[in-house]
């Protein structure tokens, strides 16, 4: 099982270099913008077929976790990594960064949280 203290070992302080500081989640979808390398439409569908694709590969590791009785964390960290790649290339598509689509999660989690609607069915609840 991943817990806290293997995210943390795999985060820890040499993650980053001296010169390089940890990006802001902003900061995080400047840089993915940089890095598209089709426009529009095509975009579009490129960046959805590569997000479920993506969470498919973590679905995978998974798997392997469950038949063969271990993972090793980093890989599913880097497929977690390519996840947000393309929910961040998706949200700029519709005109948001990352840190107003992790904003929109908290209130709306903070919400049902709030009301006793965390289970249950519905997007709207
Ligand atoms: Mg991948």
């Amino acid at each position: 099982m991943i817990n806290a203290s293997d995210i943390e070992a795999l985060m820890g302080d040499e993650y980053y270099s001296e010169e390089e500081a940890p990006m802001s989640p902003s900061q995080y979808s400047h840089w993915v913008e940089t890095m598209m390398l089709t426009t529009g439409q095509t975009r579009l569908v490129e960046n959805t077929l590569g997000l479920v694709g993506e969470a498919g590969e973590v679905a995978e590791k998974i798997k392997k976790y469950f038949r063969d009785g271990s993972v090793d964390p980093t890989v599913i960290i880097k497929e977690l990594g390519d996840v947000l790649f393309y929910v961040t290339a998706l949200s700029a598509y519709f005109d948001a960064d990352l840190q107003q689509v992790l904003d929109k999660n908290v209130e709306k989690l903070n919400s049902r949280k709030n009301r006793g609607k965390l289970q249950g069915n519905g997007d709207d609840r």
